[in-house]
C-alpha cells in the first residue's frame, strides 16, 4: 500500500488496483487495429466512459454484439468474451473478428464446457444479464445463473451440480454461495472451479488492507463499472465509508471533515490517470483543508 501524506490527511493507495492486464490487452490490441482501419467494438470494450471516448476519437465506432450488423468491416469482441455462436454470427455474415477477448475469461469458458461434458448440472455464479454471462450461457443454455441463496431453488433437482462463476465476483461471496449449494443440497455431487480471475482476487484482498488502514475510501471508475461498484460495497461491509466516483468533481470537499486517512481504489476498467487525478484533487483539497483550520483556530 503507498501512502501519500498531505496534511490534514493521508492518502493512502491499494496495493493492488485499477486496469487489469486484459482490459488493457483488449484496448491496445483495438488501437493497434486502429491505425490502420475503421472498426466496430461489439459492445463495450471497457466498462467506463474516459475508454470509450478516447477509442471513439481514434475513429472506433460500435454496435451490439447480439447484432449482426456493423458500419465497418473490422469487427472486434470485448475482453468479456462473447458466445461461438456470436462469433460464428458475425464471421459468417462477412465480417473480420478480432478477439480480445481476455484468457482468464477463456478459462471459465473451459471450465463449464468440463463440467457440461462431464454431465453435471452447469451452474454459474454470477450476475444475470451480464455481458460475460451472457456470453457463457450463450455457449451453454443450459447453465443456471445464481447470485444470492434463494435463487438455488432455480437449479434443477438433479444427482450432479458443476458450478463455475463469473470472473469479477467477490471470492468470499462465490465461496459462501458454493458452501449453501452443499447444504441445500446435500444428497447432491457438487463440483466447483475457481474461475475468479486473480486480478479481482488481488483487488479485493488489498481493499480488505486498506480498509483495515482507511476511514473513507473512494472506489474509482465508471458508474457502470460493475466491479467499482462492488470495491464500494465491500469497503463499506468492511466498516469503511465508501463512495464510487467517476471523476474527482465527484467528490465533495464536507466527505473529508474529521477524515484523517483516505483510501483510494480503482476498479479493473480504470485508467491509471484517473486515479491520478483523484489523487491530485485531494492533495489540492487538503492545501484548502489547511487553510480553513488555521482560519479557525485563529477566529476562536
Ligand atoms: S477482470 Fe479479470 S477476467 Fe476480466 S478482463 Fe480483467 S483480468 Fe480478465
Amino acid at each position: 500500500m503507498k501512502s501519500i501524506l498531505a496534511p490534514p490527511y493521508e492518502i493512502l493507495i491499494a496495493k493492488h488496483t485499477g486496469m487489469c492486464f486484459g482490459v488493457r490487452q483488449a484496448i491496445e490490441a483495438t488501437e493497434t487495429l486502429l491505425k490502420k482501419n475503421t472498426a466496430t467494438i461489439l459492445g463495450q470494450l471497457a466498462h467506463n466512459p474516459t475508454v470509450k471516448s478516447r477509442l471513439v476519437a481514434k475513429g472506433a465506432r460500435t454496435a451490439p454484439l447480439e447484432k449482426s450488423q456493423a458500419p465497418t468491416k473490422q469487427v472486434i469482441i470485448t475482453a468479456h468474451g462473447a458466445a461461438d455462436r456470436d462469433r460464428k454470427r458475425w464471421t459468417n455474415a462477412g465480417y473480420q473478428v478480432t478477439d480480445t477477448t481476455c484468457p482468464l475469461v477463456k478459462v471459465a469458458h473451459a471450465k463449464l464446457a468440463k463440467v457440461v461434458a462431464e454431465g453435471f448440472q452447469p451452474v454459474i455464479i454470477g450476475k444475470e444479464g451480464h455481458v460475460e454471462v451472457r456470453g457463457l450461457q450463450g455457449d451453454f443454455p443450459k447453465a443456471r445463473v445464481i447470485l444470492h441463496p434463494d435463487d438455488i431453488a432455480t437449479i434443477p433437482h438433479v444427482k450432479r451440480i458443476g458450478i463455475i462463476s463469473q470472473t469479477t465476483q467477490p471470492i468470499d461471496r462465490v465461496r459462501a454461495l458454493v458452501n449453501e449449494v452443499r447444504k441445500q443440497r446435500p444428497e447432491v455431487e457438487v463440483v466447483y472451479f475457481d474461475t475468479v480471475c486473480y486480478p479481482t482476487k488481488d483487488r479485493q484482498t488489498a481493499l480488505h488492507e486498506l480498509c483495515h488502514a482507511a476511514e473513507l475510501v473512494f472506489a474509482i471508475g465508471g458508474k457502470n463499472s460493475n466491479n467499482t461498484a462492488q470495491l464500494a460495497r465491500t469497503a463499506r461491509k468492511l466498516g469503511c465509508k465508501a463512495y464510487h466516483i467517476e471523476a474527482p468533481n465527484d467528490i465533495k470537499p464536507e466527505w473529508l471533515d474529521g477524515i484523517r486517512k483516505i483510501g483510494v481504489t480503482a476498479g479493473t476498467s480504470t485508467l491509471d490517470e484517473s486515479l491520478e487525478a483523484v489523487v491530485l484533487h485531494l492533495q489540492a483539497l487538503a492545501k484548502t483543508q489547511k487553510s480553513f483550520t488555521k482560519q479557525l483556530s485563529k477566529a476562536s
